[in-house]
């Protein structure tokens, strides 16, 4: 029983973590495109992206990955790092 409740918990982590992962690449795709405004890159004269919308688009993300990024058994927060083995409240195993 306690073997099937944590395969469980590794399932489920597995899958938050794959949510995680686009989206920080999303955020990733939208920092560099801001950057690029200052390097003047040619990709910003192409593609041109509301400034509020990319706003919203970092802040749908963080808001998502405050509720995403969670530990499986006990709900707890597991903060910036990205490969946590170990839920740091309740001990369960992640990973
Ligand atoms: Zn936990």
């Amino acid at each position: 029983m306690q073997n099937k409740n944590s395969n469980n918990i590794i399932n489920e982590f597995k899958k938050r973590q794959i949510k995680q992962y686009i989206i920080t690449i999303l955020v990733v795709l939208v920092l560099i495109y801001i950057q690029c405004d200052k390097f003047n890159l040619l990709i910003r004269k192409h593609i041109q992206i509301n400034g509020f919308i990319l706003i919203l688009i970092i802040a749908i993300c963080i808001f998502f990955s405050f509720f995403n990024w969670r530990c499986p058994a006990c709900n707890v927060y597991l903060g910036r790092n990205i490969f946590p083995k170990y839920c740091n409240k309740c001990g369960s195993k992640l990973c």
